[in-house]
């Protein structure tokens, strides 16, 4: 039994020697292993970051595209809530791939400054309707004939007994001969608005809601005071 002990205990030391050598070796090699693991994974994330980007970086253009285009309109809703999700979710992949402290406070202050500067817009527009945007809706409905406010049919003249809309007009048979009778001033029976009236200048009937009169050319206003 004693034999065997002692044999076991040199067999364990020596068994010691070889672990203490293992980890050794292990200890040299493990800063390498890290370095180039490291480097790999800030690779791998660089390129999942980019493959996510190139998916969201045109549909954040799309996003800024409407907000431009049709920023103003019955769907700003929906635009702007595209709008704040995809750029959200930028945010959030950066946030994940770009780990750098300094970026995220820039991205931070560069979001604040975006949101705050659509709050402004938003706003503004709320309290000034552009007036480049509204002469672009008058002049749309005008011709035609629909009132601007309402999208009721302007059924003046020789159009007094017909009714249409934005997409019927073109199937409609206006009378080939318009007859010119008296101008007179005209209110749209739906929304009261005031669409043709007479021209305090030279006294015959203009439209109210665009800048200048066809007869005389006298310009008007077309926002309302504040
Ligand atoms: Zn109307
Ligand atoms: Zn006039």
């Amino acid at each position: 039994m004693n034999d065997q002990i002692s044999t076991l205990g040199l067999e364990l030391s020596e068994l010691h020697d070889r672990q203490r050598a293992v980890q050794k070796s292990i200890g040299q090699k493990t800063p390498a292993i890290q370095r180039e693991f490291q480097s790999a994974n800030s690779r791998h994330q660089l390129k999942v970051a980019a493959a996510k980007l190139a998916v969201l970086v045109p549909l954040l253009a799309l996003s800024v595209w409407l907000l431009a285009k049709k920023g103003v309109s019955l769907y700003s809703p929906l635009i702007y809530g595209f709008g704040f999700a995809v750029f959200a979710k930028v945010g959030l992949v950066m946030h994940e791939h770009f780990p750098t402290r300094m970026f995220k406070y820039i991205l931070i202050l560069a979001s604040i400054g975006v949101v705050v500067k659509l709050l402004i817009y938003q706003l503004r527009s709320k309290a000034y309707p552009k007036l480049e945007w509204l002469l672009k809706q008058y002049r749309d409905a005008y011709e035609h004939f629909l009132c601007p406010c309402c999208e009721h049919p302007i059924r003046r003249g020789s159009l007094k007994n017909l009714f249409w809309t934005r997409r019927s007009l073109k199937k409609l048979r206006v009378p080939d001969h318009l007859e010119a009778g008296p101008d007179e001033p005209y209110v749209c029976p739906v929304c009261t608005t005031s669409l043709f009236e007479e021209c305090p200048s030279c006294k015959r009937i203009r439209h109210s809601l665009l800048p200048a009169c066809t007869h005389c050319g006298a310009s008007k206003s077309l926002l309302p005071e504040s």
